[in-house]
């Protein structure tokens, strides 16, 4: 296999989860009766560009059916940083009722519901129908597409050209990410700025974060890799944030290559430590798996102390990254009886491979379990305010990543 952004050919292994069905095929009562498809799920890294890819295996349109059931809107600490980020940019940039925002996997209208609040003309581009539909209902415009060169050089024909072009969490997702690069060199007006937000490969790495593989996440970047990207189709990264989301992201600005704006110290800064890090190196890379092990040994064991002890456990949060840590577990519902979520398109399904049933929270409170596995680590904050009241009768609160924890 070559690497998908220089060609390579790909020879060092980053991390082998067995295999696992996506994970995002939700499935209902009747899909438990009929076979279900597993995947490689395999990474290796460039060691020319340093981009960490998933394993080719199958089309990408198999993983993003139309009853993919992520709303970003589930989750309100994710809509105060999108509130926050809208404020932001409108004046850092000026944005006002003559800009053009545009984003890229627009999801439910999360984000550009504040534009649209504000006046400023948007346009959310989103394959995705159930989410399109929630976002219209919002009064969000969306072009029904997977974004990409194509798109791009389309809306700026039809003068929809952006002076802000943005992405939260889907640069990592996209299969071709040299032409979803090149839509955003050719959607972006002349003077506009990019921002893209996405896991950070150096924080993955540090914290253990294997269990934010999955198939759907094609790419797992560095910043040396994103300013390589941009650099290759006529843009330049000129800032860079370090976020918490997720783990510990990155926002990056970009302009084109020609724009007059000075690049931040902030870039050279985190460049650096990527260098300090190892990062251009196979060391950090080839150690990763046994990390990886580490963590999924430790949080089996102790789901079956707990069930040897007789003890009552439950699962919050039917995320993506569960179902990875729970499939390289080979987790069931013996051990884990069931999981609460409060996005209602995921209850009354079941976890892809575990076959775990996803319930609405309420069940937790009902149930007063003495274990509550949290296995998105991200939000386990605002899970453990949500949950307080469980506390106070003895429930204690379980993390796997980066290491167990029980508090
Ligand atoms: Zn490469």
């Amino acid at each position: 296999m070559n690497c998908r952004h220089c060609g390579s050919t790909l020879r060092c292994d980053f991390l082998d989860l067995g295999f696992a069905p996506p994970s995002n095929a939700y499935l209902t009562v009747e899909d438990l009766a009929k076979p279900e498809i597993y995947f490689p799920l395999r990474l290796k890294v460039c060691e020319e560009c340093w981009l960490v890819q998933t394993e080719d295996y199958a089309a990408a349109d198999a993983l993003f059916s139309a009853e993919y059931a992520y709303f970003s809107s589930a989750s309100s600490s994710w809509l105060a940083h999108a509130k926050h980020y809208t404020e932001m940019m409108t004046t850092r940039l000026g944005l006002g009722l003559n800009s053009m925002v545009i984003e890229v996997a627009s999801n439910d209208g999360y984000l550009l519901n504040n534009f649209v609040a504000a006046g400023i003309p948007c346009l959310g581009v989103e394959p995705t129908d159930s989410t399109a539909d929630a976002a219209e209902k919002l009064g969000v415009p969306v072009l029904r597409a997977f974004f990409g060169e194509a798109v791009g050089t389309a809306l700026t024909a039809q003068g929809k050209s952006a002076d802000l072009i943005l992405g939260n969490n889907v640069y990592a997702h996209v299969p071709d990410i040299n032409d979803f690069t090149r839509g955003l060199k050719a959607a972006l007006k002349a003077g506009g700025t990019v921002t893209l937000e996405f896991p950070h490969l150096m924080r993955l790495i540090e914290h253990n974060q294997f269990d934010t593989v999955y198939h759907e996440h094609f790419s797992y970047l560095s910043l040396f890799t994103v300013a390589k990207i941009f650099d290759s189709v006529g843009l330049k990264v000129f800032d860079v944030e370090e976020l918490p989301t997720h783990g510990g992201s990155l926002r990056v600005y970009g302009c084109h290559a020609n724009d007059a704006r000075r690049t931040t110290d902030a870039v050279a800064t985190l460049l650096d430590e990527e260098e300090t890090q190892g990062l251009r190196t196979t060391a950090p890379y080839s150690a990763f798996q046994r990390q990886a092990e580490q963590v999924k040994n430790d949080a089996l064991a102790f789901l079956l102390q707990a069930k040897r002890d007789g003890k009552t456990i439950a699962a919050y949060g039917a995320a993506a990254k569960g179902n990875t840590l729970l499939n390289f577990a080979g987790v069931k519902p013996d051990l884990l009886p069931f999981v609460c979520d409060a996005a209602a398109a995921k209850q009354n399904k079941y976890m892809p491979g575990s076959h775990i049933p996803i319930l609405h929270p309420d069940e937790i409170m009902r149930n007063r379990p003495d274990y509550v596995l949290i296995l998105p680590w991200n939000i386990a904050t605002e899970v453990r305010q949500q949950l307080a009241s469980l506390a106070g009768q003895g429930t204690k609160f379980v993390t796997a990543v980066p290491r167990l924890q029980i508090t």
